[in-house]
């Protein structure tokens, strides 16, 4: 994050991405949920489109400030499953690490919403880290750390280092993921130094991006997924689907194929999580199961994502797939192909 990124409501209004009339509306808004936009996001924003994608995903509106009963502050049930702080174990080889509360950028429609930011839960103090280290060593079963937050890789390479050289004390775990926005944000940010503290752990290192729509794949962020896969770091993305950003079969390919492109396979498409106040960003889980179903037909089986529900209350992630099958009896089953014909299986 720089200096030149955009922090609040008048600094959006400076640079002429909301008008000066939702100034009060907006401040509303960000006095509840943080408000950051890096100069990459900002330069890839057309101000003269009210439906850009981009700003879409980044630009708070007073939509935000519409909640339905549904919605929740802790929509997939972390807080049910954190023994310590810091720590998620919701499945039982996987913990998530919330080492930072903080974003580089903060998405609109973000599922933690509640807790990031600068008013957010914080950061994790040394003591909670050490903790939090503690708890993955004496758990055998944990196979693979999440890296999460907030964004993890806003963090310095140093501090990064520390954590990855706790994670390589670890003879059980094998896996390091890191879910991050970074390199599609701040792309510069991918440095040599960064780089080599996530090899830090010695052990197999995942990046998880976290991008959108086609257009935040810019030739600088593919560069940057280029210097981390290059250095021995496996790359796979995470979308949400999103009403009006990216609900649309031809938008998601492209999206597919240029992660797949810059050797990012692509890994989760999300269903929009019931955070509060991002009603306007949810669609059906029918319409998003023939989106998947358009996107089937267009793509490589490289570019199909799978498309994941996150069940509210902490009951986990189940995969919606693309109604293209149905149990009509017990063990029969009706399935379309790609063309709409119904066959019966088996
Ligand atoms: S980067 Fe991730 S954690 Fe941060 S605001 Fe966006 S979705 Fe939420």
């Amino acid at each position: 994050m720089t200096a030149e990124s955009l922090h609040s409501v008048g600094d959006l209004v400076g640079a002429g991405l909301v008008s000066p009339d939702e100034r009060d509306t907006l401040n509303r808004v960000a006095s509840r949920y943080a408000v950051a936009l890096t100069p990459t996001v900002r330069g890839l924003i057309d101000p003269s489109d009210p439906a850009d994608p981009i700003a879409l995903q980044y630009v708070p509106t007073a939509a935000e400030l519409i909640e339905t009963t549904d919605e929740r502050a802790d929509p997939i049930g972390d807080h049910a499953h954190s023994p310590v702080e810091g720590i998620v174990h919701r499945y039982p080889d996987r913990v998530l690490l919330k080492v930072v509360h903080v974003c580089p950028v903060y998405c609109r429609f973000c599922f933690r919403r509640e807790m990031v930011g600068p008013q957010g839960d914080g950061s994790l103090t040394p003591g909670q880290l050490e903790n939090a280290i503690r708890y993955i060593a004496s758990h055998a079963e944990i196979w693979e750390v999440i890296l999460t937050g907030g964004d993890p890789l806003i963090l310095s390479p140093r501090r990064l280092r520390d954590i990855m050289t706790a994670l390589a004390a670890i003879p059980h775990v094998s896996i390091v993921r890191i879910h991050s926005r970074v390199p599609a944000v701040d792309p510069q940010r991918i440095s040599p130094e960064l780089i080599d503290a996530l090899k830090a752990s010695g052990k197999t290192v995942f990046v998880a991006l976290h991008a959108n729509h086609p257009r935040e794949m810019s030739q600088p962020v593919r560069d940057a997924c280029t210097r981390l896969v290059d250095a021995g770091i496996a790359m796979v993305s995470q979308s949400v689907l999103l009403k009006g950003i990216n609900d649309d079969p031809e938008v998601l390919a492209e999206l597919m194929r240029t992660f797949v492109e810059a050797r990012v396979k692509p890994y989760y498409l999300h269903h929009p999580d019931m955070a509060p106040g991002t009603g306007h960003f949810r669609l059906s889980l029918a319409e998003g199961q023939a989106i998947m179903k358009a996107l089937r037909s267009k793509v490589s089986g490289l570019c199909i994502p799978t498309y994941i529900l996150d069940l509210p209350g902490g009951h986990g992630k189940v995969s919606v797939g693309d109604g293209m099958l149905s149990e009509i009896e017990p063990g029969r089953y009706a399935v379309l192909d790609r063309h709409n014909a119904l066959h019966h299986y088996p």
